[in-house]
């Protein structure tokens, strides 16, 4: 395959573009002013094989990584705009700060999450469910592109206090050594594929020593395939790459590498393909996620076309998610019922084999909570909910119940069915020793 440079497009550049000569100076404007609050990044792969700019500004993946004014609030927009273009750099600095702290940085209590050792507090970890801790390694805190919804937009901005990430190998090493209940290491970000190859072996290579035999399955977190598909075809270290894929799998362990698509125009281009096939030739597995989001994939038949798509290339369809709370969700959120009828207007779209899916999931303070659908119990109309996972590895799986309503585009803001004052885990904390629902118990 013939070498193609990276080249990336943020605030300073992204005027080289030549197909923005397309917009119009709203949508330009809309760039320069939304781009001082949320990250904006995008490259010559997305805006050349992935856009349709006949389309634009409708076009789904050009709303996937481009500003667009809807995306702040009216009044912070205005704010920012006037500040921008007063040219008062300290003034705009502290609106978008402020801005920013409004934005939810955080969301789902992901600060309760970071563990401690020996007394110091491992910023670069986050572990929330027994099995599973989630490494973020300084070098990967990036991504070749950013989404415009994305949840861990914090990670770009340069506001350290809000930012997970950690360079020492050892650090890691030690917790999983003294957490031998956890059997899954997930490399996430940003994307940690943005690392050298070098950079990611020295996380992964002691993890498959006999010190570490309760650690089962390697996992990475990476929308890579989506945005930069030669990393694993022409990239200098791609052979690299995928050599240490190949010693995981040796080594007796699983790669599940966790791969992010949002819409299957994503899934169409030669590279991607032949990216797909050379991740599989090491052995390892592909599992597909993505959120449910307004203006990029809020249909169904979407949804099924990459499920499709996803089995035909040999991938594994594992989650749909409802959009976090955060950034700019106001644009992108739809009703918790309407992303239940999607997903089961496209899961019985679908054989069987693309049924490996789950969702609608929301990744929410207490764990993962599935909408497994809205009844009526006892004359009442609800939402029936479970965790797939839970800091609580019991209440795993155990149905149960919030009262309907139409408007809910989050967990939060679901209450309890029937009359009730508390969710069922929410009792449980209770009588264990009144914990914070954000505790991690294990
Ligand atoms: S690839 Fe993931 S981490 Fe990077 S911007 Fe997109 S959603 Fe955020």
């Amino acid at each position: 395959m013939e070498t193609i440079k990276y080249r990336n497009y943020i605030l300073r550049n992204y005027t080289d573009i030549p197909q923005l000569s397309s917009l119009s100076k709203d949508e330009k404007e809309a760039i320069e002013v939304v781009g001082q609050v949320l990250p904006f990044k995008s490259n010559n792969y997305v805006v050349e094989q992935l856009i349709n700019w006949n389309n634009v500004p409708e076009d789904p993946i050009f709303t996937l990584t481009f500003p667009r004014k809807e995306m702040l609030p009216k009044n912070h927009y205005s704010q920012v705009k006037k500040l921008l273009y007063a040219d008062d750099e300290p003034g705009l600095k502290k609106k978008v700060n402020e801005i920013r702290m409004e934005l939810n940085p955080n969301p789902a209590g992901q600060s309760y999450n970071v563990p401690a050792l020996d007394g110091i507090r491992l910023h670069g970890i986050q572990h929330k469910y027994r099995e599973t801790v989630l490494f973020f390694p300084s070098q990967g805190q990036t991504c070749h592109a950013y989404c415009t919804f994305c949840f861990r937009w914090p990670q770009f901005i340069g506001m350290n206090e809000l930012k997970f990430a950690m360079k020492e190998a050892g650090l890691l090493h030690k917790y999983l050594l003294t957490h031998t209940k956890v059997t899954d290491v997930l490399f996430t970000g940003g994307d940690p594929l943005t690392a050298k190859a070098n950079i990611i072996s020295a996380y992964i290579e002691p993890l498959l020593t006999k010190e570490f035999s309760h650690i089962r399955n390697i996992r990475i977190g990476s929308k890579t395939l989506s945005y930069w598909p030669y990393r694993f075809l022409t990239d200098k270290d791609a052979d690299d790459l995928l050599r240490l894929f190949e010693k995981v799998k040796k080594a007796g362990k699983h790669l599940a590498f966790q791969a992010h698509f949002n819409h299957p125009a994503e899934l169409s281009t030669d590279a991607v393909k032949q990216a797909v096939e050379r991740i599989q030739n090491t052995g390892a597995q592909i599992r597909t996620q993505s959120p449910l989001l307004r203006h990029i994939n809020d249909d169904h038949v979407i949804w099924g076309d990459m499920w499709k798509e996803q089995v035909a290339q040999g991938m594994i369809p594992y989650y749909m998610f409802i959009a976090r709370d955060t950034g700019s969700k106001a644009f992108f959120e739809v009703s918790l019922e309407k992303a239940w009828n999607i997903f089961r207007k496209a899961y019985r779209s679908v054989s069987g084999v693309c049924r490996t899916v789950r969702g609608p999931s929301m990744s929410a303070d207490p764990g993962k909570i599935q909408i497994m659908g809205i009844t009526e119990v006892r004359g009442e109309k609800v939402f029936v909910l479970r965790f797939l996972q839970c800091r609580n590895p019991d209440l795993v799986d155990i149905p149960f119940f919030a009262a309907y309503d139409k408007k809910a585009t989050w967990f939060d803001e679901l209450k309890p069915a029937f009359g009730e004052k508390y969710f069922f885990y929410q009792k449980n904390n209770q009588l264990k020793k009144n914990e914070k629902n954000t505790d991690i118990i294990f």
